[in-house]
């Protein structure tokens, strides 16, 4: 009989309780597994793969200083747990809470039906400040504080191995992926998340509450912690514990970052259902029947005719990352210009974020769509962002050569299709039932520190979004 610790997005082998607890009891099994049905998922693309394979390396040579490489097997969860049950015996099975997508989500529900009644217990903890079954959001902000002040769990000092074979980590085209490429995309590994989280503190950070927004400045001054925060080569505790011992602007910025990441990861736990519907219910129909094919291809493909969209998504494709205010830009122009679904545009950028986070992702996605009611309406001007955050049009000339002859002319006209959204959205949103809609998801998703939605507000702002959230 063994202990199973199964890794999914906690690849690390510091601060990791599972590890430790399995390791008190007996010979440890620590186990990766590669599932067919999550690598096909439309949300999944090689640049995921490339980064988690960097991680799984750094992961099971870390294991193997403790006494137990990684193990690494492919195929469906349930089918590789069970084959291992069958052939070893599993005494418990030991893993971190995942807050993934309806793939990921629906396979825990299946091997949690198994494992009871296989009669092996399945211990989860929970990896961050996301709380499973939270009654409602008030006291949450106290829960998280209390869970990213707990003491640090450092690594078992040993592991008494389990012998098997452990397996390949195998290349993507081996997986059926398609060629990765990103290229400069991010390494994966502790090692690398632990040289970037010293640097960003030691130096890089100290302007980022000023240089976060321009994408010249934010690639060297953001943390670029996000794909590390993701695939848990460290934990947010590790992080907002290193980050505290340092004061000022800056520190205070970022603090509030990490707080959000879990601040929106907490309401796709709460409400799995947003990462395939509109928040408010009462917005179903608003863009479903409108995908223009042509628009999404213009836009996916950066050849919008706006120099700051275009050169944002040429960013992006090559680096797998680009800074939130920018994402943001993006998804505003698909949502608001190009009058496009929140969930096919989602997809794309999913496909090529590095950190591809569901939770966090979904719950931006539609925040920047407007399909959250709850917050205040943000329709990016692309113009405007291109003076403000690129005056000299460094960033803009680097990803678009073809800007001085040859470069299309814009797809949409600003002031036009932004009239157009908003005229379509106040239809939606007097309609009868989406107040109190709007309502219950205030009640049930919303920030407690922002005011809550008012109707007398509603009508003075026309849409009368309120700005109960963070945007970031
Ligand atoms: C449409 C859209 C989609 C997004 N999808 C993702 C995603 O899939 N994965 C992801 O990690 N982030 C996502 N973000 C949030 C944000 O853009 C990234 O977290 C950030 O740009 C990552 O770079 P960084 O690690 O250098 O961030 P930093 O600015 O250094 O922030 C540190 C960490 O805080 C968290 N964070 C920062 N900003 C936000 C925010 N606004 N909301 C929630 N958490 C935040 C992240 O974990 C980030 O790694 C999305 C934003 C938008 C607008």
């Amino acid at each position: 009989m063994m202990e199973v610790v199964w890794f999914k997005r906690d690849l690390r082998v510091a601060d990791h309780a599972p590890l430790v607890e399995a390791s008190r009891r007996g010979a440890v099994l620590p186990l990766y597994i590669v599932e067919p049905e999550v690598l096909a998922g439309e949300d999944y693309s090689a640049c995921h793969w490339t980064f988690t394979a960097g991680c799984l390396r750094d992961l099971r040579r870390e294991l193997a200083a403790l006494g137990q490489p990684l193990v690494v097997r492919v195929g469906e969860a349930l089918a590789v747990l069970q084959q291992i049950h069958a052939e070893h015996g599993i005494a418990r099975l030991w893993s971190h809470e995942e807050t993934g997508n309806a793939i990921t989500y629906r396979r825990d529900l299946a091997v949690g039906r198994w494992a009871r009644a296989a009669g092996i217990a399945w211990q989860e903890t929970p990896n961050g400040g996301v709380v499973r079954r939270l009654q409602g959001r008030d006291g949450w902000a106290r829960q998280w504080e209390a869970r990213m002040g707990a003491a640090i769990v450092p690594a078992p000092e040993g592991l008494r191995g389990v012998g098997l074979e452990p397996g390949a980590i195998p290349e993507g085209r081996e997986l059926g992926l398609g060629p990765d490429r990103t290229q400069g995309a991010q390494a994966g590994g502790a090692r690398a998340g632990r040289t970037l989280l010293d640097s960003f503190l030691a130096g890089r950070g100290a302007r980022y509450h000023l240089e976060m927004s321009s994408p010249v400045t934010a690639v060297n001054s953001c943390s670029r912690l996000s794909p590390h925060l993701a695939y848990g080569t460290i934990s947010t505790r590790m992080v907002v514990q290193r980050l505290r011992e340092q004061k000022g602007r800056a520190w205070s910025a970022f603090d509030a970052r990490l707080h959000w990441r879990d601040h929106f990861m907490q309401k796709l736990e709460d409400e799995p259902a947003i990462e395939l519907q509109n928040f408010v219910r009462g917005f179903d129909g608003l863009r479903e029947n409108d995908f223009d094919g042509e628009r999404f291809a213009a836009w996916a493909e950066g050849r919008t005719g706006y120099p700051m969209v275009d050169a944002c998504m040429r960013c992006l494709r090559e680096m797998g990352w680009i800074n939130f205010r920018m994402r943001a830009m993006l998804m505003s122009f698909a949502a608001y210009h190009l009058w496009l679904h929140w969930r096919p545009v989602g997809l794309h950028l999913a496909r090529l974020f590095v950190d591809y986070e569901p939770g966090i992702h979904w719950s931006q996605c539609q925040m920047q769509s407007g399909t959250t009611g709850i917050n205040t309406l943000r329709i990016y001007n692309p113009l405007k962002q291109a003076e403000d955050h690129d005056p000299e049009g460094v960033f803009v000339r680097r990803w678009i050569p073809e800007l001085d002859g040859g470069y299309p002319a814009p797809i949409v006209e600003h002031t036009e299709a932004v009239r157009a959204a908003r005229a379509r959205l106040g239809e939606f949103r007097r309609r009868e039932g989406v107040w109190a809609d709007i309502q219950q998801v205030a009640r049930k998703h919303g920030s407690r520190k922002g005011r809550a939605p008012r109707p007398k507000r509603m009508a003075k702002q026309q849409l009368g979004l309120f700005d109960g959230e963070a945007a970031g």
